[in-house]
């Protein structure tokens, strides 16, 4: 069976030099934020090109700690989009803020730079905004960012699969005031376990972040904030100091199978993800959109290939957020259509290949 993401096989292809770097870390007696996640914090800081990296206990915790750590309290609102995982509005309602949904572009599927001037001139008493790099896909933090400044509110991005995205060069989590990342297990750089970082590139705002993840410790027994505890332990620590050293080669190979899919599959009615020229797109999910959605799903199932959905029902109308006042057309199409390929750096040409065959089969009665 093809699957869309394959955390085991990542696994396994690492399983030596993991396995020796958490046998270092069982015999070494420190277990919870120790020297690998400090050395974790300083080579994923020196991957983001600078800047200063702390890591959490996961990618929704890093999205709230980055919006305390700016300011945002109870009672403020914060815009997102709706085409995400709910962790990311989560993170804003465990703060006690409100979310605000803002329309999505509908050729990248990210947040459209134009809806949110327009809902940020509604004043909604918005604090910050949290564009999500969906699918590994670069939101057009250009204007996104001029929005927000000229509004005054802060911008946490959303780099939960995106990283070693780029924009003209620039990773993308540098952009905005602060950004998070998840390593859950299936995201570009997976842990094998929970985990998460906030980035930022102030020196300030780091150390509020590194308080909030640890009971508001300036120093040890000494709070100096309302803080919590979401903390990265040494075994996921090193194991993802393991795996950074290949997030490169291995975001690399999900762009060629990417490029085959766009290849082969061209021709077809299906719409495919479209880059933009400048961006780096990093695949985490290959994501095509058709009507017909639900009937290739049963279809490729049926061959032994599984894909994802991702997302089926978008935030606003979830159970536990529904607002049915809200209409998201752009948002709701996509929810409607989405389906993502299997695309991980385990895969072969060959797979994609066989992908495309059964694609192509179904498309041409
Ligand atoms: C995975 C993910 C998160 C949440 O990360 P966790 O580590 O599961 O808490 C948030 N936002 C997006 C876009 C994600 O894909």
């Amino acid at each position: 069976m093809l699957l869309p993401a394959d955390p085991k096989a990542n696994y396994l292809a690492h399983a030596d030099e993991i396995r020796a770097a958490i046998d270092r870390v069982l015999a070494s007696g420190y277990y919870i934020l120790g020297s690998e996640v400090e050395s974790f914090e300083k080579e994923f800081s020196l991957y983001q090109d600078g800047g200063y990296t702390i890591g959490v206990a996961n990618g929704t915790e890093a999205i709230e700690l980055a919006l305390r750590a700016l300011g945002v309290k109870a009672g403020d609102s914060v815009a997102t989009v709706a085409n995400t995982v709910t962790a990311t509005v989560s993170a804003i309602e465990q703060i006690g803020a409100k979310p605000v949904f803002v329309e999505i572009d509908p050729v990248t599927m990210t947040m459209s730079p134009g809806a949110l001037a327009a809902v940020l001139e509604k004043n909604l008493g918005i604090r910050a905004v949290v564009p999500v790099h969906l699918y590994g896909q670069p939101a057009d933090m250009a204007a996104i960012a001029a929005a927000a400044n000229r509004a005054g509110v802060k911008v946490v991005e959303d780099c939960a699969q995106a990283h070693g995205a780029a924009i003209g060069g620039r990773k993308v989590g540098t952009f905005g005031d602060a950004a998070a990342f998840s390593f859950y297990p299936t995201k570009n750089l997976g842990a094998l376990g929970d985990g998460g970082a906030v980035f930022v590139r102030d020196e300030k705002l780091a150390g509020i972040v590194r308080q909030l993840r640890q009971y508001g410790w300036r120093e040890r027994y000494i709070s100096e904030m309302p803080g919590r505890n979401s903390r990265l332990d040494e075994i996921q620590a090193t194991i993802l100091r393991v795996k950074l050293k290949y997030l490169e080669a291995e975001n690399a190979t999900r762009r060629e199978l990417a490029d085959r899919y766009l290849e082969r599959l061209k021709n077809t009615a299906l719409r495919l993800p479209q880059t933009v020229a400048g961006q780096i797109h990093v695949f985490h999910q290959f994501t095509l959109r058709t009507p017909k959605r639900e009937a290739l799903r049963a279809y490729l199932l049926g061959q032994g290939i599984s894909c994802g959905i991702l997302y089926p029902v978008p935030v606003h109308r979830q159970p536990a957020f529904a607002d049915t006042a809200l209409v998201l057309p752009e948002t709701e199409r996509a929810c409607d259509e989405v389906l993502c390929l299997p695309c991980h750096p385990a895969l072969t040409r060959a797979d994609v290949d066989r992908v495309c065959d059964e694609i192509l089969r179904w498309a041409t009665p």
